[in-house]
């Protein structure tokens, strides 16, 4: 539970599924997600949120 809590605060890199690179801040990129159900639709920071559910996340350059 607490490791949850600790996982929902700590920020987590998004890396580029295509060139592997970290999305920087003020970056666009794209996730595609898929609609959680729910019950796991905790709430977080939006990057843990998409780095927990995307299935692909692509930086500007690699769209
Ligand atoms: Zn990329």
């Amino acid at each position: 539970m607490l490791d949850r809590l600790k996982d929902a605060i700590r920020s987590k890199e998004l890396i580029c599924t295509s060139c592997s690179k970290k999305i920087e801040e003020g970056q666009r990129f794209t996730a595609t997600l898929t609609m959680p159900s729910e019950k796991d639709m905790l709430v977080s920071r939006l990057d843990n949120a998409i780095a927990r559910t995307a299935d692909s996340v692509v930086c500007e350059r690699c769209k």
